[in-house]
């Protein structure tokens, strides 16, 4: 075990996120479900949209979304 001090993560709230992704390549929709658990987002990008048919690394929209949901 490290005795280092680690930044405690913080939880992200799932309607924050939801609400905070904003797909680079389209109009995503998206739709939050909290209840049952656990949280789910559910993304519904365009279907022309290249991170849905996987041309593109849908990564970076999460990890901006996910940054502004903690701060
Ligand atoms: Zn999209």
């Amino acid at each position: 075990m490290s005795s280092r001090k680690r930044r405690k993560p913080r939880p992200v709230d799932p309607e924050r996120l939801g609400a905070e992704y904003v797909c680079g390549h389209c109009t995503a929709d998206t739709l939050v479900s909290t209840d049952p658990p656990p949280p789910v987002v559910f993304i519904g990008h365009d279907e022309t949209c290249p991170t849905r048919t996987g041309a593109a690394d849908p990564m970076p929209s999460l990890l901006r979304a996910l940054d502004r949901a903690a701060s």
